[in-house]
């Protein structure tokens, strides 16, 4: 069996490392266009914040790791093109610029995802940077070092992330975002407030609603002109989004109209024997039984060992996802699966919402904090759809046992009882999420 996989961040490791493992036999290439593998992107703010001091931490595996498995690694080596119904694939060396063709039986998509850069005027000047992989990482790092205003575009996950590991590093920090809420697919208004005062607090600009307009500067960019307003800037980092790089089998295997590839429970496309994984594909989305775009490394490490465990023939099926994603900015710790109550109206969806304020320990301890949690809850089934915590204690890992109930399809009654266990040093008589459970008769 030749098995081609094109791409190895996480997606392809894991799936070129779980055939190697389980399919001995197997025949395995790797193409990738970078000079790495496995780099966890999840570190990058931690590395420009100076949280990570070694950028060697950010990998867990490696070529040559791979090598030892058998696996064939033809790093700087990018595929231009798919041909599925003869399955060839034509690739360049990008260090000779040499072009050779290839053969496979199975091929594995793990081609993953690129940052969206929308075209505004003036995008191209210096020092409008992306933050994706390690080259570009290494590039924030080395760009920050003379900058003192921060512009960061964007203010999902990865754009509050740089803001807080850029005012922590000293700069003059904007943060600019089209939506009048940070973190708006996460998180519902009552959350997003609580951060956005602490960053206001911590003299961090918030520039929300607004649209940027264009980028001005004679070779590096000065300043960045919104709907609103101008914010001279020596450094702007852009995180607007992303798309997945499925240009290769576009028009050859079913994909969403963002481009994201349609796997079935066993990564299989809907072409014979090509599989894909990752931030390449869309994937069940439980809270609404439909596919939808949701990148993360939790996914594509998930999607990618199945590849490796379903290339021979189906045998584990993917259980979908709820999304569940956790951030720790400053102070305060938080976490969300599923759908926020805004997304769920914005579906459509008749729900409701419980949303309680409990201390995390009992107050007879010496010291304690509060904590807000939510639960969305479909008004009929009252199957619970979505939550989310914020406290300065670290209780995210409440959301994930959300996220095990609602891929349970569990009510918010049930919530109410399900057996926790109570210590002082941890919790109280009833735990907080049966707390929330029972506020609802
Ligand atoms: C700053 C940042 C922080 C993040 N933090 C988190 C987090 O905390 N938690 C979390 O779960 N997720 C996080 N993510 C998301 C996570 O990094 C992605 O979901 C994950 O990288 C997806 O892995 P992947 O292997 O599917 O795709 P990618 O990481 O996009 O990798 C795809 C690989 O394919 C290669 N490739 C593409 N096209 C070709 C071609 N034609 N030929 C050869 N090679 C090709 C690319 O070079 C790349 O190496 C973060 C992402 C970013 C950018």
């Amino acid at each position: 069996m030749k098995v081609a996989v094109v791409g190895c961040t996480h997606a392809g490791t894991a799936a070129v490392s779980n055939i190697a493992n389980l399919h001995p036999e197997a025949e395995i290439t790797v193409y990738e266009r970078n000079d790495n593998v496995s780099f966890l992107s999840c570190g990058i703010a931690l590395y420009v914040g100076g949280v990570v001091k070694d950028p060697q931490g950010l990998f867990y595996s490696s070529p040559e790791k791979l090598e030892e498995m058998g696996v064939t690694m033809k790093m700087r080596h990018e595929v231009l093109d798919i041909d599925t119904d003869n399955r060839r694939i034509r690739v360049k060396n990008l260090e000779t610029e040499e072009e050779l063709d290839d053969t496979y039986d199975k091929l594995v998509m793990a081609t993953g995802s690129w940052p969206i850069v929308p075209p505004i005027e003036g995008i191209k000047l210096n020092n409008i940077l992306l933050s994706k992989n390690y080259n570009q990482a290494n590039t924030i790092i080395e760009r920050a070092k003379d900058a003192k205003r921060v512009t960061v575009i964007g203010a999902g996950y990865i754009g509050v992330e740089l803001v807080e590991a850029f005012q922590k590093y000293g700069k003059e920090v904007t943060l600019i975002d089209g939506e009048d809420r940070i973190l708006s697919k996460y998180l519902d208004p009552e959350f997003t407030e609580v951060i956005e005062e602490d960053f206001r607090n911590r003299g961090i600009r918030l520039a929300l609603n607004e649209t940027v307009t264009r980028f001005e500067g004679d070779t590096n960019v000065s300043k960045v002109v919104t709907s609103k307003g101008e914010y001279e800037s020596d450094l702007v980092i852009l995180c607007v989004g992303f798309r997945p790089n499925t240009q290769l089998v576009k028009g050859q295997v079913d994909m969403l109209p963002n481009g994201a590839i349609i796997v079935d429970e066993y990564m299989r496309t809907s072409k014979k024997d090509i599989y894909a994984a990752g931030d390449s594909c869309a994937i069940r989305y439980n809270p609404t039984g439909e596919h939808a775009y949701i990148p993360l490394a939790t996914n594509a490490v998930r999607m990618g060992t199945l590849v490796g465990r379903n290339i021979v023939k189906p045998t584990t099926k993917y259980m979908g996802t709820q999304g569940t994603s956790g951030l720790h900015l400053f102070d305060l710790s938080m976490a969300s699966t599923g759908l926020t109550e805004k997304a769920a109206f914005s579906a459509g969806m008749n729900v409701k919402t419980i949303t309680i304020e409990e201390n995390n320990r009992p107050e007879f301890m010496p010291d304690y904090e509060v904590i807000t949690l939510k639960v969305v809850y479909d008004d009929e089934s009252r199957r619970i759809l979505g939550a989310q915590v914020i406290s300065k204690a670290d209780v995210t890992q409440s959301i994930n046992t959300l996220s095990v109930c609602i891929q349970n399809n569990m009510t918010v009654d049930e919530l109410g009882f399900i057996d926790f266990f109570f210590q002082p040093h941890f919790n109280k008589p009833w735990n907080f999420l049966n707390q929330a459970g029972l506020q609802v008769i």
